[in-house]
């Protein structure tokens, strides 16, 4: 098959590698979309963020395979020991209403064909179990269930669109043992810790696999990863009802955050953005006040829309870490989504003064399997039409060899006028 093969920063090509071959507890998927991540595009490139070290030394030992998390696709084969979903009486498939689908989806691509060999029974119920704290442990990824003296089955089938969950706990460690997955002491991450989704398959365990919904497309199932870790900040955050949410900066993760702070029941909802074309997204997510980052007096503002009192809950997408805090209340949250460098003028002085809580979400995950439900919420959100990832497609290439020009695109989006990563379509699902 063909892959992306790192042979050195920023020496990135597509060669032909090794069909994947599933072990014991594994799937493969047939990569039918995939996205790079800004944090994946850095690292390629060498920069000396998170991670750095450990594929550096991988690539001291030779080539190496890097990235490709966020992804939707096929599962064409299942490995020894992963049990497939008994077959079940044929149901109509449960289509979102035509009004709710976003408006600009290709129509090759926005609903399933009629008869399309994964698009029968819905997947797994919504989770009547849903938690998204992080400390309270979480049920089953995928449904399980345990005919009389067989074995569990793994929920998935041959022909399943799915995605996945980039994290996998290993399950056995003391953190792991303790219900605490997000301390988990050998996790498994698509992508970093072995081979990723930038390849026309990919070997995946089964416990990490989502199914996606019918009527959801796999542009939008590809993108659903930042839409899940979106929904784990709001959730840590506990954003209660009136709540007045600042979102500072309208990039891809501030734009869900907006949109999650809508669906959910935030108050008054502000966003800043440095572009007229991300303030128009934001607007479109459901800011009531959106603010030119370039020209107004962000902090004045903020003020002056909460009566003097600041924003109930601040979430940091964009390095401005000073202006978070000088806009939260008394006893307000920030909640860092950007990532800093190491020594970032931080106003502890002020946090302090002022008792405000900073939080930080898991670093990269919307959640871990086995054990999280955020995946499948923020699959339904897409599906129902709550939340939008449409907006933030701006670029579409066709085709595995596109992906190095993926790489460029997002790493760079301002230079290109993207709006989101851009993404790589390898195959039409709905033509499977
Ligand atoms: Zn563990």
């Amino acid at each position: 098959m063909r892959a992306l093969v790192l042979r050195g920063f920023g020496d990135a090509a597509v060669e032909d590698v090794p069909d994947p071959v599933p072990g014991p507890g594994e799937v493969v998927i047939d990569v039918a979309c995939v996205q790079p991540s800004v944090t994946e595009c850095m690292l390629l490139a060498g920069e000396p963020i998170a991670m750095h070290t450990v594929l550096a030394e991988r690539l001291a030992a030779g080539p190496t395979r890097f990235g490709g998390h966020e992804f939707a696709g096929v599962i064409t084969a299942l490995g020894p020991g992963v049990v497939p979903r008994p077959p079940s009486p044929r149901t109509p498939p449960s289509r979102i209403p035509p009004s709710r689908t976003p408006a600009s989806v290709s129509p090759a691509l926005g609903a399933p064909a009629p008869g399309a060999p994964s698009a029968g029974t819905s997947s797994a119920g919504y989770p009547s179990q849903l938690d998204l704290a992080t400390r309270t442990p979480l049920v089953a990824a995928f449904p399980t269930s345990a005919p009389a003296g067989g074995r569990p089955d793994s929920g998935l089938a041959v022909g399943d669109r799915v995605t996945a969950v980039e994290t996998a706990t290993c399950g056995q460690c003391a953190a792991c043992r303790r219900a605490r997955p997000d301390a988990c002491r050998s996790p498994e991450v698509l992508g970093f810790t072995g081979p990723g989704a930038f390849a026309e398959r990919v070997v995946v365990a089964a416990r990490t696999v989502v199914r996606v919904p019918d009527g959801v497309p796999a542009a939008h199932a590809a993108a659903v990863q930042p839409l899940a870790g979106a929904i784990h900040g709001h959730a840590i955050a506990a954003v209660k009802p009136g709540d007045t949410v600042l979102v500072i900066g309208a990039g891809v993760m501030g734009v869900l955050h907006t949109q999650v702070a809508r669906h959910g029941n935030a108050g008054l909802i502000i966003v800043t953005g440095r572009s007229a074309a991300k303030r128009a997204l934001a607007k479109r997510a459901g800011a009531d006040l959106v603010l030119d980052a370039t020209a107004d007096d962000i902090v004045a503002h903020v003020m002056d829309a909460t009566d003097g009192i600041g924003a109930d809950v601040v979430f940091e997408c964009a390095g401005e870490f000073e202006q978070a805090v000088r806009c939260a209340r008394r006893g307000g949250t920030v909640v860092m989504v950007s990532v800093l460098s190491d020594h970032a003028p931080a106003p502890l002085a002020r946090l302090r003064e002022r008792s405000v809580s900073l939080l930080h979400p898991r670093s990269g995950a919307g959640g871990y399997a086995p054990g999280s439900t955020v995946f499948e919420h923020a699959l339904r959100l897409v599906q129902r039409g709550d939340v939008d990832l449409q907006g933030l497609i701006s670029h579409r290439l066709a085709g595995v060899e596109a992906l190095p020009e993926a790489l460029e695109i997002t790493r760079y989006k301002g230079r290109y006028s993207a709006l989101g990563p851009a993404q790589v379509d390898l195959f039409d699902w709905n033509r499977a």
